[in-house]
């Protein structure tokens, strides 16, 4: 009995490494194109989703035409690793009716990163937080973003959207700034 919860214990570690030690950690990326996608675009926005669904379904209906839905990345609840279906610079349709800062149909100045099912209703593991923040970074690099440019899908199509949760959200916001090296708690 010892032996299977010391078992299960050390798989429950391997399974939510604490966050200082996923720093240096680079996460797996692989590229499955969606046939979802438009033309060329200049992103401004970062939009935070989940996908209600698992991830592989996610994967899956993201390749069909008929769905007509895309992300630009969905991350692997399993490990953090990350699956690109459409180019940064190409339009994906995953934020619909939406609004932020006087811009409307943010799709045609946005990426969006999806995380995997409910984010309201299940905690999003360490690794999944640290693999988003990262790509936040990249992208804000590339395109010149500010931290402010970081936004979910709840905030810029409220009342018709609860992705990502608040917590998710703040969580990746507080890692971009620790990573970053700036003080979480303090606005510089
Ligand atoms: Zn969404």
């Amino acid at each position: 009995m010892l032996r299977w919860i010391k078992k299960l214990i050390k798989k429950l570690k391997f399974k939510t490494p604490p966050m200082d030690t996923l720093r240096d950690k680079v996460y797996k990326e692989e590229v499955k194109i969606s046939p979802n996608k438009g033309g060329k675009i200049q992103p401004k926005f970062i939009v935070l989703h989940h996908s209600a669904g698992p991830f592989k379904g996610t994967v899956s209906y993201i390749m069909k035409k008929s769905s007509r839905v895309s992300y630009h990345y969905v991350i692997d609840p399993s490990s953090g690793d990350l699956i690109q279906m459409v180019w940064d610079s190409r339009r994906a349709w995953h934020a619909g009716k939406s609004k932020w800062n006087g811009r409307s149909g943010l799709n045609s100045c946005s990426v969006g990163i999806s995380f995997s099912g409910d984010t309201n209703k299940r905690d999003v593991a360490d690794y999944e937080i640290d693999s988003c923040a990262k790509k936040c970074i990249y992208l804000m690099d590339k395109f010149h973003l500010g931290i402010d440019s970081i936004v979910t899908h709840q905030m810029i199509s409220p009342g018709r959207k609860n992705d990502c949760s608040e917590d998710t959200y703040n969580k990746v916001i507080d890692r971009i700034k620790i990573l970053e090296n700036t003080s979480p708690s303090v606005n510089i």
